[in-house]
């Protein structure tokens, strides 16, 4: 009897004296799961009141009713033989590789694509400034919504036979600015291991953002080399287009390593967790 006494006390004290703040997050990169239902309450039980999805197109159309997140649904293409790298879904019904340009204007016009990506150009083995993609740009910046495309890296077993690492640097981007003067480009994950080329690319255009996806998951980048590549953004003046994305990593850990930039103070980690990405996905609204 005393033992369970003792025991109520202790689990009593635990909960009682600290009630954490939830932080507010806006999480701009996520992909298809399995377990729907379960991927949406991990991140709204994060904190997550609205997030950028992109997937194949049948699954991402089944996330369009169930969830109490704001989410904003993408466009995923090129696809290496039709398919969603890693999980080798075919990203449209019909097996392509391209969506048909009228089919993807007509999406646009009846609000169910709210930005284009992930553009899939490196894992198709193509520039992201390929001529062949010139066509999607354009609508995009008619329509005023975003560009997010894939950069840096990948991991092991895409299954994507024509992905190639140097077409994964940002500077092929470059030529966009000046192509699309009104294109908001979203470099994703930072550009990773380029990401000193992010940095210089966004430094010529207000309009270019980027996401600190895989590049804040501890499991593939150090925490250490996470800091430092933040450092070098905020050094570069860049804090207002820096936005929060997972990939789908633990979103529970991207937070703490978020929360953990000691360098950065409450209102510059506000900014990353959603703020930016407020601003940078503002005009899509607008455009519905
Ligand atoms: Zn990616």
């Amino acid at each position: 009897m005393k033992r369970l006494f003792f025991f109520i006390g202790v689990t009593c004290l635990s909960f009682s004296p600290i009630i954490h703040e939830r932080q507010k997050v806006f999480d701009v990169h996520i992909h298809g799961s399995k377990d729907i239902a379960d991927q949406l309450t991990t991140l709204e039980q994060a904190g997550v009141y609205r997030a950028a999805i992109s997937t194949s197109w049948n699954l991402q159309n089944t996330y369009r009713t169930q969830s109490n997140i704001n989410l904003l649904f993408g466009l995923m293409f090129p696809c290496p033989n039709g398919k969603v790298p890693y999980s080798l879904q075919p990203c449209y019904g019909d097996g392509r590789d391209w969506p048909a340009l009228n089919w993807v204007e007509r999406q646009i016009k009846e609000g169910k694509i709210d930005f284009l990506g992930e553009i899939l150009s490196q894992y198709y083995g193509i520039s992201s400034s390929d001529t062949s993609l010139h066509p999607y740009y354009k609508l995009a910046e008619k329509y005023g919504i975003p560009v997010g495309i894939h950069t840096g890296g990948a991991g092991p077993n895409h299954g994507s036979p024509n992905f190639r690492m140097e077409l994964g640097n940002p500077l092929l981007v470059d030529q966009l600015l000046s192509l699309f003067p009104k294109l908001k480009i979203w470099i994703m994950h930072s550009g990773d291991q380029y990401y000193n080329e992010t940095i210089s690319v966004m430094q010529k255009s207000k309009l270019v953002y980027t996401d600190i996806s895989v590049i804040s998951n501890s499991e593939i980048v150090p925490s250490e080399r996470f800091s430092n590549i933040i450092k070098s953004f905020i050094e570069a003046g860049l804090e207002d287009r820096l936005m929060f994305g997972t990939d789908n990593g633990d979103i529970d850990k991207v937070i703490t390593a978020v929360k953990g930039l000691g360098f950065l103070s409450k209102e510059q980690k506000d900014k990353i967790f959603y703020q930016n990405a407020e601003r940078f996905f503002a005009s899509t609204e607008i455009s519905k």
